[in-house]
């Protein structure tokens, strides 16, 4: 009997048929992911018990010695892998990333141009019940209503009325290639800031499939437990003219203590993240990601901008005859996970919305190649047309569960006993 399981069964217990969720159904939200149980190993040890406030070499506590060299390794491996100047690997989250730029860049009631919400921005880019839209003045802009991309003539006319302290490029639901290279062009005709968020696409980045935002931005936020494929975390890095404000921004500013048990963890992710296996990972992400959304939409499905070009599909269920909150749970029904999602020019709230996002970066970690993926379009259409038939899901959930099977997760696999 394990610690936990003598300690508290009730945790146990839920973890355990968690563990099953995780193993026996598809998980296609597109900012989820699987880590090694070498990043799990590190997030779950001892260095949980260590107070470190404070940065290497300049600690608020005493006994910060191995702590330090972990915290040096997780900033040289994120500096080494994105080309950048200097990292802050602290930030508890990816919000806490984008918060801690904007404190270092802003004063509060300063204007900065970010994604629309509606159109794919993160809400942390001007959600009027977040920090980002209550302290600052947030202008949004969005896709061209032609061909979904980004609108940079309207990026450019919108900075150049209303002169922003900060441009943010960045999405959570944004299916293109984003051209840093015209955001740094509008940054510097205005005398903005530019910041890349790329929580969702740093795999990618790292890769070489995304182009890289470091030639152009003044800093760069990510998350570390979405296609990087680490414990749950942010990372900041910007130009070394940032780091001093950067960091004192983040401790003592925004939080106290870091968590040496992640930042162990992202080290670890960041190790992974050289190798040549992590790479192929990526470039399996994309071509699955394509195989699916053109699989799709030779089931008729429309798919917003007619295609993808990252990890992530965000297909358009207006003549379908479901929203995207009933397709959620119609999918999780049979066994398949995925998110409601507006679509650009959406008439529907986000609540209930007219779309889903699709991800595969979970599914290509166990290792799933094209023809899963022909077979899970096949389903997710199947279910949402049958919806209020019973037998047709109860199909599909066996094939789902008989899939997980011949992909084992952390079931059957090597823990490294
Ligand atoms: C996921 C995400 C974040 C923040 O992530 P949390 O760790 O959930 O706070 C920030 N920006 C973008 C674009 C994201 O997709």
């Amino acid at each position: 009997m394990s610690p936990l399981q003598k300690t508290d069964p009730e945790i146990f217990n839920i973890i355990d048929q968690e563990r099953m969720r995780q193993e026996y159904r598809l998980e296609l939200i597109a900012s989820e992911n699987f880590t090694s149980f070498a990043v799990m190993e590190a997030q779950g040890s001892i260095l949980t018990n260590k107070y470190a406030e404070g940065y290497p070499g300049h600690r608020y506590y005493g006994g910060c010695k191995n702590v330090d060299v972990v915290e040096d390794l997780a900033r040289t491996r994120a500096t080494e892998l994105f080309g950048v100047e200097h990292a802050n690997v602290q930030p508890h989250s990816g919000t806490q990333a984008n918060m801690a730029v904007y404190f270092t860049v802003m004063d509060p009631g300063n204007t900065y141009l970010g994604m629309d919400l509606a159109h794919g921005g993160h809400l942390s880019m001007g959600h009027p019940k977040n920090f980002s839209g209550k302290i600052y003045r947030v202008i949004p802009y969005s896709v061209r209503p032609d061909n979904h991309r980004i609108d940079y003539d309207l990026v450019r006319d919108l900075a150049k009325k209303h002169k922003p302290r900060m441009i943010i490029a960045g999405a959570s639901a944004y299916p293109r290639i984003i051209d840093y290279s015209i955001f740094g062009e509008i940054a510097k005709e205005v005398d903005a800031v530019l910041m890349a968020d790329i929580a969702h696409i740093a795999g990618l980045v790292v890769a070489g499939l995304h182009p890289s935002p470091a030639p152009y931005a003044d800093f760069i936020t990510t998350t570390t437990h979405k296609t990087l494929r680490g414990p749950r975390g942010g990372i900041v890095m910007c130009r070394k003219k940032w780091a001093p404000a950067l960091d004192s921004c983040i401790f003592p500013g925004m939080q106290g203590g870091p968590l040496m048990h992640v930042i162990a963890a992202k080290a670890v992710a960041l190790k992974e993240a050289r190798t040549q296996e992590f790479k192929d990972y990526q470039s399996e992400v994309v071509l699955n990601a394509r195989t699916l959304g053109e699989e799709l939409m030779n089931l008729g499905f429309r798919i917003v901008s007619g295609g993808t070009d990252n990890h992530l599909v965000l297909v358009d269920l207006t003549d379908k005859g479901v929203n995207g909150a009933q397709a959620q749970e119609i999918l999780e029904s049979a066994g398949i996970t995925v998110n409601k999602n507006t679509i650009p020019f959406d008439p529907l709230p986000p609540g209930k919305a007219s779309g889903i996002r699709i991800g595969t970066p979970a599914v290509t970690t166990r290792k799933m190649g094209p023809d899963e993926m022909r077979l899970i379009a096949l389903w997710i259409s199947e279910a949402i047309a049958n919806r209020s038939n019973e037998s047709v899901i109860g199909r599909i959930i066996e094939n789902v569960r008989e899939l997980c099977g011949r992909f084992p997760l952390y079931m059957n696999l090597d823990n490294g006993d």
